[in-house]
């Protein structure tokens, strides 16, 4: 028998701690690889080329929609996001996981073409907590907290959309959530489809 590999997608509000539980993730399931995105975004101090993102220029993020390079992409606060799609399509057609940390209207792009993906929403205790640890991070000038603050509110509206909702309280508990997840999907019946009956 074959396991696929997984295509986990998370979404959540800036700040509502996406990242950090993911890498929690990732140093407990090794397998799991995670889509580094392309931005046209500046890199925020200790951001490395390749590891967090790809940074690239308005032009050559255009000329990667053009060539059909993106699984999907999106404008958000003003900048350009978007997937890979052969590290993506390498990592699933391998038996590899891989997570895509991206916004909501990225993983309605996705689920469209990948219904049988997981659709993870990462959500904050609540807003004053989001604004706390936006402001508590301190990488961000005043008027794109207050865009992050505006977004969340919306994105917080379609999180029923997604398969599951993880209240982010604690990092421990948000990702041992997100583990038995991925444990849980790995065993559905229908991902286990060459397993031959009894
Ligand atoms: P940040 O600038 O804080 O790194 O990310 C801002 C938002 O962009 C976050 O919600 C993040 O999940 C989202 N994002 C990151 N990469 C991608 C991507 O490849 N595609 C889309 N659609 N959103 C992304």
């Amino acid at each position: 028998m074959t396991a696929q590999g997984l295509l986990l997608v998370i979404s959540g509000p800036s700040g509502a701690g996406k990242g950090t539980v993911c890498r929690v993730l990732m140093s407990r399931q090794p397998q799991v690889r995670y889509s580094v995105s392309a931005t046209t975004r500046p890199p925020r101090t200790g951001e490395v080329e390749g590891v967090h993102y790809y940074f690239k220029t308005q032009e050559q993020f255009e000329a990667m929609i053009a060539q059909d390079k993106l699984i999907e992409w999106a404008k958000v606060y003003d900048n350009y996001y978007g997937t890979p799609k052969e590290p993506v399509m390498e990592a699933l057609r391998s038996g590899r996981d891989i997570i895509l940390e991206i916004d909501i209207q990225g993983a309605f792009q996705v689920k469209e073409k990948y219904p049988e993906g997981v659709y993870v929403f990462i959500a904050p205790p609540s807003l004053e907590e989001l604004r706390r640890r936006i402001e508590g991070r301190a990488t961000d000038a005043t008027e794109v907290i207050a865009k992050r603050m505006k977004a969340a509110a919306g994105e917080l509206d379609q999180a029923g959309k997604y398969d599951y909702i993880i209240v982010n309280d604690t990092v421990e508990t948000a990702a041992l959530k997100l583990e038995a997840i991925v444990t849980a999907e790995k065993c559905r019946a229908s991902r286990l489809s060459s397993l031959k009956p009894y």
